[in-house]
């Protein structure tokens, strides 16, 4: 049985995990400025740093040909990157690849939905963390709701296979809007997942600790309003997910730190400068790019260090609200 393991393209690592998922982060920068994801004077990386379009295209062509079947493009903003929609639509039609998926804040999305859903991205995860205009712009510091909102009506003419409303809530600055949001996923017929923070680099203007906002708690103020019904589906990740009666709208609960999920960990992440990371709470990592830009670069030895990297994915993180963050890098360079 171990040797049909062994024979099959597949990428597990020692711990007997299969990753068969990646999220790609296509660019650091972004539109916004979430008070949890960056710093108000954010320096993104220079442009040589970067992978190419090309660069990129190569990376998911590897990780497909190792058994990867889900491939999620993220950021940094995604759709902020020149040429975004021609690279998705070249990596969707990669023999093997089961699923394109992609994260997107949403501002966007009313000129570019219909040819995304072209491109072959199957479901799309938006971030909206507050129906409140005023609030909105605070948590994002520059953003206008207003675009947000016209991004989900086009992404629901286009006709994604699922839509899902990514909310990261904070005590004293959204929390009294989980009831609100959830009633929004559900008029909309769409999913919407609540996010405890993680502590991803230095961010300034709020309290990571005295902000965190449990998933238990959120739980708690929906079940005053809507029944949940627990639901098996599980995406290897850090969600659980139930369905609201009565409704065709599912509600997750991204919870890092209340429930600890690596046991079950499927998946890997490529960074926008091209470093594999192994685990989102370590700095575990790999550089892609060297091996990408090698004078005798090939499909062969990508594969290589690939399949080599997972000797030193980590058993599990340990995140620390109160602690200084050991993680330096920040999400949008993270590739949430
Ligand atoms: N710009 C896109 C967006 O906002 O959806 C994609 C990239 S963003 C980094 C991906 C997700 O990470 C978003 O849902 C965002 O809310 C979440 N995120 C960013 N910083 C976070 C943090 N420190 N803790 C938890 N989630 C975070
Ligand atoms: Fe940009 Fe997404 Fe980070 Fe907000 S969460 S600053 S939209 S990358």
């Amino acid at each position: 049985m171990e040797n049909a393991v062994a024979n099959t393209p597949q990428l597990t690592d020692r711990f007997g995990r299969r990753v068969s998922y990646v999220r790609v982060s296509i660019t650091d920068r972004c539109d916004l400025r979430c008070l949890y994801c960056m710093s108000e004077d954010m320096r993104f990386l220079p442009r040589p740093q970067i992978l190419t379009l090309e660069e990129i295209h190569r990376v998911c062509e590897a990780f497909v040909a190792l058994g990867v079947d889900k491939i999620r493009i993220t950021g940094g903003e995604p759709l902020v990157r020149r040429g975004a929609v021609d690279l998705m639509a070249g990596i969707a039609r990669l023999p093997g690849l089961r699923e394109l998926v992609l994260s997107s804040n949403g501002t966007r999305l009313a000129e570019l939905a219909g040819d995304i859903r072209a491109a072959g991205v199957r479901r799309i995860n938006i971030s909206l963390d507050s129906l409140d205009p005023q609030r909105f712009r605070q948590l994002t510091r520059v953003g206008d709701l207003a675009r947000v909102l016209d991004g989900i009506e086009a992404a629901l003419k286009a006709g994604f296979e699922r839509i899902k409303i990514n909310a990261v809530i904070l005590r004293g600055r959204n929390h009294d809007e989980v009831v609100s949001l959830t009633r929004f996923a559900i008029d909309h017929g769409i999913d919407i997942s609540f996010i405890e923070e993680m502590p991803l680099g230095h961010v300034d203007g709020h309290d990571r600790a005295e902000e965190f906002y449990s998933s238990d708690a959120i739980r708690r103020d929906l079940e005053q309003v809507f029944e949940l019904l627990p639901s098996p589906e599980t995406t290897g990740g850090p969600s659980r997910y139930f369905r609201i009666a009565g409704s065709a709208s599912r509600v997750g609960f991204i919870s890092p730190h209340s429930h600890n999920f690596c046991g079950s960990c499927n998946r890997v992440r490529v960074t926008a400068e091209g470093r594999l990371l192994l685990c989102l709470g370590n700095e575990h990592a790999v550089e892609l790019k060297d091996v990408l830009r090698a004078e005798q670069a090939s499909a062969e030895a990508l594969k290589a260090t690939i399949r080599n990297a997972m000797a030193i994915k980590p058993e599990r993180h340990h995140f620390d609200l109160e602690a200084q963050p050991v993680i330096l890098r920040h999400m949008n360079a993270t590739g949430g």
